[in-house]
């Protein structure tokens, strides 16, 4: 992180850009701006070692006006209340703009997995989803993976979910592996949107994806899917990073042989096809046709918008922008396709997956991606109709405006009771 935005400041202000131009009364948006409910955990978990350690967790219910509270769990040592507030309130907005059947909702424990053995994470977790039991269940709360969790971790979820609760519910989470319910093409559906999205951006702003050079910033699950999808569009990805630093290469890399490398080894640093290796910061100011930011929140602040020289930013990562770089991005012309559009993909195949769940019957991965591309391709061209029709700033105050007014309409149609 290169600033301390707070980012459910960020979410409030990002609602607040959008009030102007909503038919929404100031009382129904303050709701908006709130989660409904965050439950704040001490978990105690055995280690190994026999000893006892003590895990801040959250699990924030921002609102169920449009359907049950959908989102992921994170596993990071930077995760705060506030933080998983913001992510919850995002998830609101993203699954209203890809017009899905869910509200928001977001968890995270304050953990550095990489310093724990497996039977430790599968203790934490286990005694996670224990705590969460009364408020998870698929019509109520319904976790996903997040940043460090994955298949594995939403497997456990369910086991320990079903055996509890004495039943047989593959859809109290999404993300599971296939043999425990999963749906094909979840794993690649964030980095799939990404690509859809990038895809759409450059048809839109009339831009050639043949031989655009792009740099991706985070080379987890949805950035190192989202930049091989892309090379496969016909572009090139001219630098990569993660935490522990970033890659060049003047003609591009093989994205999926980056990844291969960096499954052997811990990181992309050291790879040998690079020309060049500098920090995270130096990536996001390179002179690119499309950089992907897919790590964590404030990844770019108003001070590096200044320097960032990108034509188009698809945003993979939850809140990669603050306000402050919006405005500074906003004004220098610089196109910045929203993360409530661009990493919807994960959630859209996770509400796939639930219905398959429901269904007891399974569908092929053309059909999962069949249906992903339509849901996207829809959303983009909603936002775009807003973003030329109403005086809006930018792309992300049109998503706000089309996504608050779906959820806005949600809870005035059904009325407030009691
Ligand atoms: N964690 C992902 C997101 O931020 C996916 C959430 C889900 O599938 O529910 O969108």
């Amino acid at each position: 992180m290169t600033n301390e935005a707070n980012p459910f400041e960020s979410l409030q202000e990002q609602i607040d850009d959008a009030a102007a131009h909503l038919d929404v009364g100031d009382d129904v948006l303050d709701r908006l701006k709130h989660p409904e409910r965050v439950l704040e955990l001490n978990l105690s978990v055995e280690q190994d070692d026999g000893s006892l350690e003590r895990f801040r967790a959250f699990r924030s219910e921002f609102n169920g006006d449009r359907g049950p509270y959908k989102g992921g769990i994170r596993y990071h040592p930077g995760v705060t209340r506030d933080e998983v507030k913001a992510l919850s309130g995002w998830m609101v907005y993203k699954c209203a703009v890809v017009d899905i059947p869910y509200g928001g909702g977001k968890g995270g424990i304050v953990v550095d997995p990489s310093d724990y053995s497996a039977a430790e994470i599968e203790r934490l977790t286990r005694s996670f989803a224990e705590e969460l039991r009364p408020f998870i269940g698929e019509d109520t709360d319904i976790p996903a993976p997040d940043v460090n969790t994955g298949q594995r971790e939403m497997n456990w979820i369910k086991d320990t979910y079903e055996t509890l609760e004495n039943t047989t519910e593959p859809g109290v989470v999404t993300g599971k592996s296939l043999e425990s319910g999963g749906s094909e093409g979840r794993v690649e559906a964030t980095g799939r949107s990404v690509m859809l999205t990038a895809r759409e951006a450059f048809e839109y702003l009339d831009k050639d994806m043949d031989g655009a050079s792009v740099a991706v910033q985070g080379y987890g699950n949805a950035g190192h899917i989202a930049a091989y999808l892309i090379e496969d569009l016909g572009a090139n990805i001219v630098a990569v990073s993660d935490s522990s630093g970033a890659i060049y290469a003047e003609d591009g890399f093989d994205a999926r042989e980056v990844k291969t490398y960096k499954n052997e080894t811990g990181s992309v640093s050291g790879y040998s096809g690079a020309d060049e290796e500098f920090s995270n910061e130096d990536l996001l100011t390179l002179d690119v046709d499309l950089l992907v930011p897919a790590a964590l929140e404030n990844a770019i602040d108003g001070d590096l918008a200044r320097d960032v020289q990108a034509d188009v930013i698809v945003e993979a990562a939850n809140g990669p922008l603050t306000p402050d770089a919006d405005d500074v991005l906003t004004d220098a012309d610089v196109h910045v396709f929203p993360d409530i559009l661009a990493n919807a993909g994960g959630v859209t195949v996770s509400y796939f997956e639930w219905v398959q769940n429901r269904q007891r019957f399974y569908w092929t991965e053309e059909k999962v991606n069949e249906e992903l591309e339509r849901h996207v391709v829809s959303a983009f061209e909603d936002l775009v109709e807003c973003y030329e029709t109403v005086d809006v700033a930018n792309l992300r105050t049109a998503a706000y405006v089309v996504a608050i007014q779906r959820v806005a309409d949600a809870f005035t149609d059904s009325g407030n009771w009691p």
